[in-house]
């Protein structure tokens, strides 16, 4: 049996185009990421929501700005240069999220869309999409919500839409792509991923991921300018195994090393502005046996660098999930072309969808 080639990692980035990208995706290796929930209200109620479970729901509501505003002063003194602002609902508060802006001019507010967030607040704005608008009327309570999305963010560079794919929504998937596509707003793809103890219907089967899949390649291939995508980022967000088998979570709730990385400086602020490192991750209170979420593969597959460098079709295969990574969530990154147009299985996994 012949030998597996070994690659350095000369050889890897030897094509100028992956030399390039490659040069491209590492400038941002300084970025830090926390998050915080800015408040415990929500002008929506939805099915599967991770906010409302656990404790951090619970907590005490602080909307002293002097008080975000020290805080936001002491996270960029430890290191953290990129904010994520999310539940409940951001928009509700936008003074402290303007707050948040003016001391940590990088990052991403992670908003259902109904309200606008003022333009002077900066960030990359994250709007979720869960399926078509009889669908979300039925998971969120909430009427006519892409037509109202629409009207808040259509034309906003800030704006990225989210579309959730439940096991229920694929269909609906590719009308909610064209209707973006024809106001020209950017969209990337998220899975839901069941909050600890979920009972409801939204949970992915073996059948509905491989379903996913393949209608995010489609939707990435017939819609191009619209979709911000890649082969590798539809194969690791619908593998059978969650990102925590595939890859090895790296947040603090799943990962106790306080030397490096996330497991150093990663916090995730509840709303009394107290953080607890045993609960810290992006989504708190999600079942990690189902996390395939977008926000948590970004950090976990793009701190992989090392176990995708050990061919060319692979390390092309994390050039394209960072590069993605960095468009979605950095406003101002211009996502480059893919590097690889196939299906690469996660090292030490087997392919499982199709
Ligand atoms: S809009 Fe977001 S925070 Fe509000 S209920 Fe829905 S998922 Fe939860
Ligand atoms: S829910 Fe996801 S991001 Fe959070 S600790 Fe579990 S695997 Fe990691």
């Amino acid at each position: 049996m012949d030998a597996k080639p070994t690659w350095k990692f000369s050889d890897l980035i030897a094509d100028p185009d992956v030399e390039e990208r490659w040069e491209k995706v590492r400038r941002y290796f300084f970025l830090r990421e926390s998050t915080y929930d800015m408040t415990r209200h929500c002008n929506i109620r939805c099915n599967g929501c991770y906010f409302y479970e656990g404790e951090k729901q619970h907590a005490r509501e602080n909307a002293n700005p002097e008080d975000w505003r020290r805080l936001m002063q002491a996270e960029k003194a430890r290191g953290i240069t990129f904010v994520v602002l999310a539940g409940a609902e951001p928009s509700l508060v936008p003074d402290l999220c303007r707050i948040c802006y003016d001391e940590i001019p990088l990052g991403c507010i992670a908003t259902n869309g109904l309200k606008r967030i003022p333009d002077d607040v900066g960030y990359r704005i994250h709007i979720s999409v869960w399926g078509n608008d009889e669908t979300s009327l039925n998971t969120r309570n909430a009427k006519n919500m892409l037509s109202r999305q629409l009207e808040n963010y259509a034309g906003d560079p800030r704006a990225v839409f989210v579309y959730t794919f439940t096991r229920h929504n694929i269909d609906q998937a590719e009308a909610v792509v064209r209707k973006l596509a024809d106001h020209n707003a950017k969209l990337t793809f998220n899975m839901f991923s069941a909050p600890v103890g979920y009972r409801g219907n939204l949970r992915h089967t073996p059948l509905s991921l491989a379903d996913t899949q393949r209608t995010m390649i489609d939707l990435l291939e017939n819609f191009p300018d619209t979709v911000l995508f890649s082969w590798y980022s539809a194969m690791a967000h619908t593998h059978e195994k969650g990102l925590h088998d595939l890859f090895g979570c790296s947040y603090p709730r799943r990962n106790n090393s306080t030397d490096v990385g996330l497991g150093r400086s990663f916090r995730q602020y509840r709303t009394d502005l107290t953080w607890d490192r045993a609960a810290a991750c992006c989504v708190p209170d999600t079942d990690c046996a189902d996390c395939r979420h977008y926000a948590a593969a970004s950090a976990v597959v793009t701190a992989r660098l090392f176990r995708h460098a050990v061919d060319p079709n692979t390390f092309r295969s994390w050039l394209d999930f960072v590069d993605t990574y960095l468009a979605v969530w950095v406003k101002g990154y211009v996502k480059g072309r893919n590097l690889c147009d196939e299906t690469v299985c996660p090292p030490g996994a087997e392919l499982t969808a199709n």
